[in-house]
């Protein structure tokens, strides 16, 4: 048994960067993970063939090169390898017309795009670029600072003195409007309102849900602003870095060592005891970077002490899941429309507000959708160290899809268990695909698929194959995240804290609820 001033329950983004800010501070961390691999959804690995990196989960690594944490430690962080790889092409969508529309760094570029489908929008994206850092200031301001009604109050109150209260109101109204309420305010070409509703299909924002609008708002202006950036190499860029960070300052990290309980005593948590029978002590603090449902359920099985949390936690909705297709290519996809997309990092297959409507739907119905939403990753088009030279690796996300299989709306596919189905339905992604960018069947050198219960297998917190870990529609985000009164990072149980993705400000790897909880215990 060893003793730690904290002891972190996995080795997602969040608990590694808090580990290495607690480690920084002088306490001794403990981080345990249950794989053999640290990073959780961010890692990178050669899942088809030898020399092909593939990024398991996330492979835009934008959030934590503009977070907080990165601020402070980039200096740390460049010095134990961390290394991007800057995209000027961010994304683009294709469509069935022939047609294409795509956001470049080049803001002439871009606005010549958008004036191809309607110059009054080309002037309304020139406005909305404008008023960005504005903008920005408020919504990064209130992201990044912990939840509770002095960050809202601190917000609503810069608002009101900088734009006034209309100015303010509109910010508001922004945070609460649906994508589509938003794009059809701003825009007339449904090409162009498409490419940018589809960033909400990131999350679990279909069009038509409210609080989903600063999504493709703030990835589209974000993106124009400052581009976009990969890890050089891949993703796992980050996550060595900061394995790197919290040994050199004394930490230790534990693989392959799977958290079964977490202990307490008297109200407060005192340690953990792994699956093995190993048990661990935390004098200050224990950090518990997993799912609600499994802190409320294996890690604290008498319960945290108050009923009403540990029903919330059980209850904490999960989104609709993701399938990954990770294929290693002789040649990158040729996309019919146009020879410029080869080089974009993401080209979504997304073609209008209600295909991407119509599937959201058909998953929450348990429905295999007929005609999913693709976002097709290039990586090699901005950074070829992934693979053997001149070749390529594809990522390819499909949104968004059942856990539990109830039926196929397209009528082929038979109910049955993901393992049984993932391979015929890798196949309908890929037609379509081969539809956009024929010839890309001939192009593939190997495949590896991984369906949403492959991925919460790969990673507990991926419940369902939620890549989220948690729904972000508004009911469950800001003070509700994950539950009313426990925004905070806070639990029942005094010393015991939950971070990740399933806690404020959500998913994405911006490190934001790891860091700002580190700061929390243990000062700025
Ligand atoms: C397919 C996919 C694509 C994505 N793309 C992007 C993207 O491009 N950009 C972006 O910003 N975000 C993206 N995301 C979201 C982002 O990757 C996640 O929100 C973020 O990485 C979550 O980090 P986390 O710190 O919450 O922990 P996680 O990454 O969820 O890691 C949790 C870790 O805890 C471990 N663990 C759980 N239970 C235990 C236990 N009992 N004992 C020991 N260890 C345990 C798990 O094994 C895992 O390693 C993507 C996610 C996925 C899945």
């Amino acid at each position: 048994m060893s003793e730690f001033d904290a002891i972190l329950v996995g080795a997602g983004h969040n608990s590694l960067a808090c580990a290495a800010h607690l480690a920084a501070k002088g306490w001794k961390v403990g981080v345990f993970e249950r794989n053999a691999t640290l990073g959780g959804a961010v890692r990178t690995q050669e899942y088809t063939l030898p020399g092909f990196r593939h990024d398991f989960g996330a492979m835009n690594l934008s959030l934590f090169a503009g977070s907080a944490f990165h601020k402070m430690y980039a200096n740390e962080l460049k010095s134990h390898g961390l290394e991007f790889a800057p995209v000027a092409d961010c994304f683009a969508s294709v469509f069935p017309d022939g047609k294409w529309f795509g956001v470049s760094t080049d803001l002439e570029k871009t606005a010549t795009r958008i004036a191809a489908f309607s110059s009054a929008d080309a002037d309304a994206w020139r406005k909305l670029v404008a008023a960005f850092p504005g903008e920005a200031e408020h919504l990064f301001r209130l992201l990044g600072s912990p939840m509770g009604f002095r960050a809202l109050a601190g917000t609503g109150w810069n608002l009101w003195r900088k734009k006034g209260v209309s100015g303010a109101l509109d910010t508001a109204r922004l945070l609460l409007s649906s994508p589509r309420a938003w794009l059809d305010e701003n825009f007339a070409s449904p090409h162009v309102k498409a490419t940018l509703a589809a960033w909400g299909m990131h999350l679990d924002f279909a069009p038509d849900i409210a609080g989903g609008a600063v999504f493709p708002y703030l990835e589209s202006m974000a993106n124009q602003n400052f581009g976009m950036v990969l890890g050089k190499g891949g993703a796992d860029t980050m996550i060595r870095a900061l394995e790197n960070m919290v040994t050199a300052a004394g930490g230790k990290i534990f693989t392959n060592a799977d958290v079964a309980e977490i202990t307490t005593a008297g109200g407060k948590a005192t340690g953990i005891r792994l699956a093995s029978g190993e048990t661990h002590s935390a004098a200050k603090a224990v950090i518990a970077g997993v799912a609600p449902g499994a802190l409320a359920g294996r890690l604290l099985p008498n319960g945290s002490g108050d009923a009403g949390f540990d029903t919330a936690m059980k209850k904490f909705r999960h989104a609709p899941g993701t399938m990954m297709i990770h294929l290693a290519l002789d040649d990158l996809p040729n996309w019919q429309a146009g020879a410029e997309l080869r080089q974009f990092a993401y080209v979504h297959l997304a073609p209008s507000l209600d295909q991407m409507a119509k599937t959201y739907s058909q998953a929450i119905a348990g429905l295999l959708p007929d005609e999913p939403v693709l976002v097709v990753g290039q990586p090699t088009a901005i950074d070829a160290s992934r693979a053997p030279a001149g070749k390529h690796v594809l990522w390819v996300q499909v949104r968004a899809l059942p856990a539990e299989i109830a039926g196929d709306a397209a009528g082929e596919i038979q109910p049955a268990p993901w393992e049984t189905v993932k391979e015929r339905y890798a196949e309908r992604v890929l037609d379509i695909i081969e539809h956009y960018a024929p010839g890309l069947r001939g192009k593939i050198l190997g495949r590896a698929i991984f369906s949403p219960l492959d991925l919460e297998r790969e990673n507990p917190n991926l419940v369902g194959g939620d890549q989220i870990c948690g729904s972000h529609h508004i009911s469950q985000n800001f003070l509700f995240r994950p539950a009313r009164g426990f925004a905070k990072w806070n639990t029942p149980v005094e010393r015991l804290h939950l971070t990740g993705a399933a806690t404020w400000p959500g998913a994405g790897v911006g490190a934001a609820s790891g860091f700002m909880l580190a700061r929390q215990l243990a000062g700025r």
